[in-house]
């Protein structure tokens, strides 16, 4: 039971320690000012327990299995024999520490910073209250800044008969000690994509199911191409345009109730399918909804991000960072929220020189599937819709030197995205192997503002896979 407390006054509380609140609190904290971090979960938020690192060992591990099934054609023979207890292993043991977050709250505290857990809410402009794991309760009023930093959950579907089931999201697939021997996947989105093919290369048949037309929705419609291809030759089933009518689960087996989306006529009948286990991917909810925005006086309808000024305040020294400030739901992000919201906040207190607002024309991202899909700014669509003057470059990787030279595995392409009345690039896709990497040089592009012109008078290494983006430059139109 909650008691009563005192307020504590401090100078910045920060609520929700994902990676950008983290590296925020200990900043400031390492600054010498008095600050809280209240955390309901795991120091560091979901990236490096439930997400990014966790999914990312597991796929590098899928990679490897990949490129030995690639050896054929290439240099002779080779055997692989695919052990997923390994990468469960490294997960537990060298990543998560067994979802134990002692070292990240050591990191924390070691700077001057108070950890305390429990749930928060705001109870007031700038004061949080919190909930206490171990059942008291606290107050903190901070003076220069309260830092809001929820993050979100995974979005769980009100379908019949789903609760209650030992479905998995996110987190507990990053868990699994073995690859199932079957596994439904409802979603077509990063998450999605990842963890399916990653699996798939453990030898489980993966089946995948899409409310909609194309896998990785918000990416150039190119790139869902690709992967559907790709997930096609690896034994992926992609099932489209289907809603989940109802779950079961019985005997140590999933089964799904399909029928075509949103009630659509002319589609594909009702069908049921069947696996050992189920990966609800469908989305991620925000958690900030149980923050008590309004009693900081905030209004916020629960749908589109809040407004913030370019400095992410929503209020007088109330800053909102990371997936809940809706400017792309990617670690990178976060910390660079946490990075502009450290800056102002030292501004305002010791006069340090600003670290600069928001500028969100160059958001980067990857979908570390194989091909990876890189991503920076607009796609055409987005670019068609904002007016621009749209002019597009389209290269395939494989017929590049260097995807030749690749061969198996060298599927892939640049897209580019220029604004014809400015001259630059505002968008771009890089796809295929280490297209992550390739994307940096787009990134720059697009976030520096270069001109194309500019771009096509740089010399570009031989036998790169960035020697595409000149290729894909000069089909620009
Ligand atoms: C499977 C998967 C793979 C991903 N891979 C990548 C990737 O490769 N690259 C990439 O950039 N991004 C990736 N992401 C996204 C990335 O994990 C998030 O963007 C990142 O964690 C940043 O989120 P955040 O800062 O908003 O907060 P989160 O990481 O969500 O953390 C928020 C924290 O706040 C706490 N909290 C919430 N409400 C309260 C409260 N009321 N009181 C106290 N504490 C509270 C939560 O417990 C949580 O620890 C991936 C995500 C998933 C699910």
């Amino acid at each position: 039971m909650a008691t009563a407390s005192e307020v504590e006054n401090v100078d910045v509380v920060v609520l929700g320690m994902g990676p950008g609140g983290e590296s925020a609190a200990g900043e400031l904290a390492a600054a010498g000012l008095a600050v809280v971090g209240v955390e309901a979960r795991l120091v560091g938020g979901e990236c490096p327990y439930y997400g990014c690192i966790p999914s990312k060992i597991m796929i590098r591990a899928g990679n490897a299995v990949a490129e030995a099934h690639r050896v054929p054609g290439l240099a002779g023979t080779v055997q692989a024999h695919p052990d997923f207890s390994q990468v469960a292993r490294r997960i537990r043991d060298e990543a998560t520490d067994n979802w134990n977050d002692a070292a990240a709250a050591k990191r924390f505290t070691g700077k001057g910073g108070v950890l305390v857990r429990g749930t928060g809410r705001l109870s007031g402009p700038r004061e949080v209250t919190v909930d206490l794991h171990d059942g008291g309760r606290r107050t903190f009023r901070a003076r220069l800044a309260v830092v809001l930093n929820p993050g979100t959950n995974p979005a769980v579907p009100d379908v019949p008969g789903l609760a209650g089931t030992p479905f998995w999201t996110n987190r507990e697939a990053v868990q699994a000690a073995d690859a199932p021997a079957s596994l439904i996947v409802w979603g077509g989105g990063a998450v999605a994509v990842e963890l399916a093919q990653a699996f798939t290369r453990f030898g489980t048949k993966v089946t995948m199911v899409l409310r909609g037309p194309r896998l990785l929705s918000r990416e150039e419609p190119e790139a869902g191409q690709l992967l559907a291809k790709v997930f096609r030759e690896e034994g992926i089933k992609v099932l489209r345009n289907r809603d989940v009518t109802a779950v079961s689960h019985k005997d140590g087996k999933f089964s799904l109730e399909l029928s075509p989306a949103g009630g659509r006529s002319g589609g594909s009948r009702s069908t049921r399918l069947t696996a050992g286990q189920l990966l609800v991917a469908t989305g991620r909810t925000q958690a900030l909804a149980g923050v008590g925005l309004s009693e900081a006086g905030i209004v916020w309808d629960g749908k589109a991000a809040p407004e913030l000024d370019d400095h992410l305040q929503l209020a007088d020294g109330l800053y909102l960072i990371g997936d809940a400030a809706g400017a792309g739901a990617f670690t990178h992000m976060s910390m660079h929220h946490g990075n502009i919201v450290t800056g102002h906040i030292l501004a305002r207190h010791n006069g340090q020189p600003d670290r600069g607002g928001a500028d969100n024309h160059a958001v980067p991202h990857v979908t570390f599937t194989d091909p990876e899909i890189g991503g920076v700014g607009l796609t055409e669509q987005q670019a068609r819709e904002a007016g621009l003057e749209v002019r597009v470059g389209f290269t395939d990787l494989a017929d590049s030197t260097r995807g030749w030279i690749h061969k198996s595995g060298n599927q892939g392409f640049i897209k580019v995205v220029q604004d014809a009345s400015s001259g630059v690039l505002v968008g771009a896709t890089s796809a295929g192997p280490m297209g992550g990497e390739v994307l940096s040089m787009l990134a720059l592009a697009v976030h520096a503002r270069i001109p194309v012109a500019t771009l096509k008078t740089m010399v570009y290494a031989y036998p790169t896979f960035h020697r595409a983006v000149p290729e894909a430059l000069k089909d620009l139109a």
